[in-house]
């Protein structure tokens, strides 16, 4: 079962030659959400290779520009190609205002659904929820209002040993309510246990969405020991005085934020384009939290079972 973070743009709001803004896919069981579409984000998936069709759900952090300029591009891409699925929004209600003129004057072509789900700034929210995945928003803080975004595995059954089910000959029928709990008893009469029987199940991955925002405590609860934490880092220590007062992270407090959730592995991004070169953010970010890297435009993080 995958679950693995493509990059699109690593990037802050100004336009460089070798840096894409926000835009990241997540592929969970083959459901493709995208989170934050700055502008390109639609030649960065064609250069991928991810297929805009599977693109279902949109996920805005907030209305900067760097996060959802290349949001009206990929709606009318998917007009021209004659996508003809729903297009799920999830960001602040004004997106609509922003869009609904311009998707006004594509109207009579536009061949498809979009569905807008207003973000709730204020408390943590289940957004999107199936039966292997949900998606959950938070609030961070920033110049405007913010969301983080958790994208979680369900937490599945236990799986069944398959030396006793053989060894004790086990029907089909009574396999499921096995899984959710009963125990089962053999022909003998000997009585089996749920425990005895099953195989716990493999911890559910996740990847938490940090961006962009100043370091905010209260979020860690939100992702603690999430599998994957993105936490942007737009500058680096020597200007955390104007980080703070842009309402925006370090590197330095992007690790101390992963240290201090116990997540697995850090991933840092959004940088600015003042530094020359990026060694200094990863540098920075490692002496806090080792299991950091660097958002690079086009490479994917694969989390696997455990
Ligand atoms: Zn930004
Ligand atoms: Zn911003």
């Amino acid at each position: 079962m995958s679950f693995k973070l493509t990059v699109l743009g690593s990037g802050s709001a100004l336009p460089t030659s070798d840096k894409y803004p926000t835009a990241h896919v997540l592929n969970v069981h083959e459901r493709f959400f995208l989170i934050d579409c700055g502008e390109g984000t639609q030649i960065q998936l064609r250069k991928y290779h991810i297929n805009i069709s599977k693109i279902r759900h949109v996920f805005i952090s907030h209305l900067h520009g760097d996060h959802f300029y290349g949001l009206i591009g990929l709606i009318s891409t998917r007009n021209l190609l004659g996508i003809s699925s729903d297009l799920h929004i999830y960001a602040h209600s004004d997106i609509k205002t922003l869009l609904d003129p311009q998707i006004n004057f594509l109207k009579g072509d536009l061949g498809f659904k979009i569905l807008f789900h207003p973000l709730n700034f204020k408390a943590t929210q289940i957004i999107y929820s199936d039966k292997k995945v949900e998606v959950i928003s938070f609030p961070l803080r920033h110049s405007i209002p913010v969301c983080g975004f958790l994208f979680r595995e369900k937490q599945s059954l236990p799986n069944l040993r398959k030396d006793l089910i053989s060894q004790l000959d086990i029907p089909i029928r009574c396999r499921q309510a096995i899984k959710e709990g009963s125990g089962f008893t053999d022909d003998k009469g000997c009585f089996h246990d749920h425990a005895e029987l099953t195989i716990p199940p493999p911890s559910p991955r996740s990847y938490a969405f940090c961006t962009d925002t100043t370091p905010f405590m209260p979020a860690l609860e939100i992702f603690r020991g999430a599998s994957l934490l993105y936490h942007e880092a737009t500058f680096q220590s020597d200007m955390e005085i104007w980080a703070a007062k842009t309402f925006h992270s370090t590197a330095q407090q992007a690790g101390i934020i992963a240290r201090m959730a116990g997540v697995k592995q850090l991933l840092i991004g959004h940088f600015s384009n003042r530094y020359e070169s990026d060694e200094g953010f990863l540098t920075e970010a490692r002496r806090e939290f080792p299991e950091t890297y660097q958002a690079r435009e086009g490479k994917t993080y694969k989390i696997e079972i455990k």
